[in-house]
């Protein structure tokens, strides 16, 4: 059998960071017309790079079922996420003293969340988003989208016309399948002087919080500040200046550029995030082999806890459908024998089935019909905000329940 090769540095990955077993594609919500049809699971198995300490999933051909044309997430349902992209053009609108003359390039821009802020201040923009149905919601918008997958293949292409100012991308370095590709095509699209910037959930983060349900198919890197720093000196590209922000349990935001930009000098909070990742053990192998402990004692705990609320004659229902509620449900197999269903503003998602486990996603006004004791919010990175939305569900004595790591009420 020929070794597995990290995704990077093609070292031989021989280390399981954890293995969550089989599981079926997070976002693959069921029809109801499918309802009784089969569906194919696949191994939900992280490894980590002895050299590179990517972590990343083990190739299984769950790839080849992704991103298909009934992709539902769009970005514009959270709220919070919106307000976060507007604070966050504002910012760089300043930083980088961007103006009409400018242009800003936004990879996985999904239905134009974010580059929307930069059209209403007048920035010429450009998207690049695979997905369909996001992309046309985006171009209602007014914001121009290149619908293909982006590489060093696609910016030789573009970058003639769009060499960008601003290169950014949110939640998009985690999911793509070849990052090498995905970051040597960023080096092809950023102007001479202009800026990279990216967030991702921080990996030291899913290992301090034991956040293992932000592992699913589409995720397939799992990143500390250390390893990006090391892909991207791979391809001529340099990161001087990193924030860490709330979003997602965690995330860091990067600023890169070009290795030979001398206006552009590492800032102290670089300096420090690479030697505090040092300090916690990301850059030892044991700290890696040490974690999978963890997460199954997590699992024992969730089932304890849910057990104990159905023992009680609790009704639970769900609260949001995302991928890492999937992940969550599937592995510890919770199924409509204690969640009676969950629900979703979404309406791409409302009438379908949870993957795996099969619970009705429905729409949240049924809470208020259910009037349940609890609603297990499954995007826990939202909590608050789901919270304050379903306040009145303390009138009939409903709780919140959420991971906070472990699995607790918020009355
Ligand atoms: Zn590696």
């Amino acid at each position: 059998m020929t070794p597995i090769r990290c995704r990077h540095c093609a070292a031989p990955l021989e280390d399981v960071f954890v293995d969550l077993g089989m599981s079926p594609i997070a976002n693959d919500n069921i029809p109801l017309e499918r309802a009784a049809a089969m569906e194919p699971f696949f191994p939900l198995r992280a490894m980590v790079c002895g050299v590179c300490f990517l972590v990343q999933l083990q190739d299984s051909e769950s790839a080849e079922r992704m991103f298909d044309d009934d992709y539902a997430y769009f970005s514009s349902y959270s709220t919070s996420w919106l307000e976060h992209s507007r604070r966050y053009v504002e910012a760089m609108t300043e930083r980088w003293a961007l103006g009409a003359d400018s242009h800003v390039v936004e990879l996985a821009s999904n239905d134009g969340y974010l580059l929307q802020y930069f059209v209403e201040r007048g920035i010429p923009v450009l998207g690049v988003e695979p997905t369909a149905n996001t992309a046309a919601v985006a171009r209602e918008k007014g914001v121009t989208t290149v619908e293909e997958f982006f590489g060093v293949a696609l910016a030789e292409r573009l970058a003639p016309e769009h060499r960008a100012d601003l290169l950014l991308g949110n939640n998009v370095l985690a999911h793509v399948p070849d990052i090498n590709d995905f970051v040597a095509g960023m080096k092809v699209m950023l102007k001479p002087g202009g800026v990279i910037t990216m967030e991702f959930p921080h990996l030291e983060k899913l290992i301090e919080l034991n956040q293992w349900d932000t592992i699913y198919h589409e995720h397939f890197s799992y990143l500390s500040y250390t390893t990006v720093t090391r892909i991207f000196a791979t391809y001529g590209l340099r990161l001087f200046d990193v924030e860490e922000l709330s979003t997602h349990g965690g995330s860091l935001r990067i600023y890169g550029c070009h290795d030979d930009d001398a206006a552009k000098p590492e800032t102290t909070a670089s300096r420090a995030l690479l030697e505090r990742e040092r300090a916690n053990g990301l850059t030892d192998l044991a700290t890696y082999r040490q974690f999978a402990a963890g997460v199954r004692a997590d699992k024992r705990q969730i089932l304890r806890f849910l057990i104990d609320l159905k023992d009680d004659g609790k009704r639970i229902v769900g609260y949001g459908a995302p991928a890492k509620g999937n992940t969550m449900l599937n592995y510890c197999g919770i199924g409509r024998d204690i969640i009676d269903f969950t629900c979703d503003r979404n309406p791409h998602k409302q009438g379908r089935l949870l993957p795996g486990t099969r619970i009705p996603i429905v729409d949240p006004e049924q809470i208020d019909e259910a009037r349940p004791d609890v609603v297990l919010i499954l995007p826990w990175n939202l909590r608050e905000e789901v919270m304050e939305q379903l306040a009145h569900i303390r009138d009939w004595g409903g709780a919140f329940a959420a991971r906070e790591p472990e699995l607790r009420l918020f009355p």
